[in-house]
Parts: structure tokens; sequence; C-alpha cells
């Protein structure tokens, strides 16, 4: 925080900051894994930050939490079974939750401080942990899928902090090489791909790695995201199969509220910009 009124996550690479003005600093402690603050907004309601970098606000998760899973989930031809590596906000598994075809959703996320801070101050986010269907775990994510079977589950949302501290290894090709053996058929990896305007660099290393490891199917999605550097946010879908087609139907008459995704969001998300096209050859 720069004075006691405002909260700016810089980054000093792109040469960038974002603030928000805050009301008060409603917490704050040192996990066993990462430093996590909550703040009250002026105009944003709750903001969560870990280690210095801003993960969710009350006014504007809907954007990151409905893109990094409905149009994966909409995708697959049947979700049946669904983790959601990081993700200890629980904003995720609630979008996940709201697919009719979905018989299990687990929840992996190494600090369970965060879940119990999302609890308490963005409750709206874990109004589905008690669903029967739910089930949230607190390890390594790394580990749960390495240590997998085959054949376990239909699509992996990797939900993560950015690629430092415990998350370096959700990144790597090592590790969507373990997603890829305990996928089904049609499995899917999503992965929070950070920005196309300031980290072109890393997108093109993870779809590398995705495709080295089997998931040569690659999707790039872009959606807003005011919270995050650059304000332009994306997820990659790797898949084992053709991704080229979505359940429009289905999309088109899904029976749930959302705030951000619609067919045509879907759709609009899916365009991919000239810069993108030419540097990965699409
Ligand atoms: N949407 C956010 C973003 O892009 O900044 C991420 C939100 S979520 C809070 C990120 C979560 O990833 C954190 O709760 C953190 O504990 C978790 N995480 C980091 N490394 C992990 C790992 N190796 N296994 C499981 N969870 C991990």
């Amino acid at each position: 925080m720069n004075s006691s009124e405002w909260f700016t996550e810089q980054l000093p690479e792109a040469g960038t900051a974002f603030s928000l003005k805050i009301k008060q600093k409603l917490h704050e402690e040192q996990s066993e894994f990462q430093f996590l603050e909550i703040y009250e907004t002026e105009t944003f309601g709750n903001l969560m930050v870990i280690d210095g970098c801003t993960m969710v606000s009350t006014r504007d998760n809907f954007f990151y939490h409905e893109m990094i899973s409905h149009p994966a989930l909409f995708t697959h031809p049947d979700p049946k079974r669904v983790w959601i590596i990081g993700g200890g906000d629980c904003g995720t598994l609630r979008e996940v939750l709201k697919h009719p075809s979905v018989e299990q959703a687990v929840q992996i996320d190494i600090d369970e401080r965060v879940t119990r801070l999302a609890e308490i101050y963005f409750p709206e986010l874990c109004e589905s942990n008690n669903d029967p269907r739910a089930d949230l775990k607190f390890i390594d994510g790394i580990k749960w899928v390495k240590e997998a079977e085959p054949n376990s589950v239909d699509i992996i949302i990797v939900d993560s902090t950015d690629p430092a501290g415990p998350a370096v290894g959700l990144f790597s090709e090592a590790f969507y090489r373990d997603c890829f053996n305990c996928l089904s058929e049609h499995g899917m990896v999503v992965q929070q791909s950070e920005s196309a305007l300031l980290h072109m660099k890393l997108i093109g290393e993870i779809r590398n790695a995705m495709s080295n490891a089997g998931l040569s199917h690659l999707q790039t999605l872009f959606f807003p995201q005011c919270l995050y550097p650059s304000g332009w946010w994306s997820a990659t879908i790797a898949g084992k199969s053709d991704l080229s087609r979505f359940r429009e139907a289905e999309s088109a008459n899904k029976p749930f509220d959302t705030v951000f995704y619609n067919i045509d969001i879907h759709k609009a998300a899916l365009a991919q910009p000239e810069f993108f096209k030419k540097a990965f050859g699409l």
C-alpha cells in the first residue's frame, strides 16, 4: 500500500501498476505458504491479495471465474468429473457446480487458509462448498495429479497464482504430462494464462509445454479482468481431442445464471488477435 488509502500492485517489468482506494485492511497473516491480505475497498467490495498480487475482488471476480470454467465445460462432450487445482477462493468451484452434468468437483488448493478467509470475506463465492458433489482438499496440486489413477478426471482447471512460489510447477511440461495421464478420452486442461499484452513469452511456454505433453489441441480465450495487470486476461484450454466445436445449443439454453458468460461471449472469446495468430502460426 503506497499510502494509508490505496492498495497498489506494481509490475515493474511492465512499468505498470493498478490501485484500488481502500476503506480499511480487514486481515493479514503469513500462512505456511504465502502472505495473505484482505482489504475493504471503496468501490470493488473486498479484495484478496496473495504475496502482494491481487487475486479476487467482490466486484469483478465473475469475469475470471466464469471464463475459466464455462467455455471448457461447454466444450467437453460430457463433463462429469472436474478438478480445480488452486482456486482456494472457491469461485471457480461455484461456477463448475452450476453444470448439472458434473457429478464430482474436487478443489485442490495447497493453502487451507485461503479458503477459510474466503468463507469469511467472500461468502458468496463459497455458497456451493456444501454441495454434496463438492470435495475440498488442502494439498499440493502437483502431487495430487502425479499420484492420480489413469482415466480419473474429465477436466482439470488450473486456477493458480502466477508462476511463482508453490505455483511454479503448475506451469511445467511435467505437470501437464501428469494431467494427460489421468485425463479421460476427451479430457482437457484449462490453465489461467495471464495477459497476452504483457506475458506473450509465458503464454508461448505454456502452449508449448501443453502440446509437448500430448495435449496438442489448444485454444486460448481472451476476456477482461480489470484487477489483473493490463486488465486483459486469458485462459488456455489444452485438449486430448478436437476443441473446435462447443455445445452451442446447451450454452444458449444454460439452466443457470451468469453475469458475463453467454454463447456470444463464448464465441467472441475464441476470436484470435492478429499478433497472436502471427506469434503462434494460427
Ligand atoms: N484467480 C487468481 C489469479 O489468477 O490471481 C488465482 C486465485 S486462487 C486464490 C490461487 C490459489 O492457487 C491460491 O489459493 C494458492 O494457494 C493456490 N496454489 C498455488 N500453488 C498451488 C499448488 N502447487 N497446488 C495447489 N494450489 C496452489
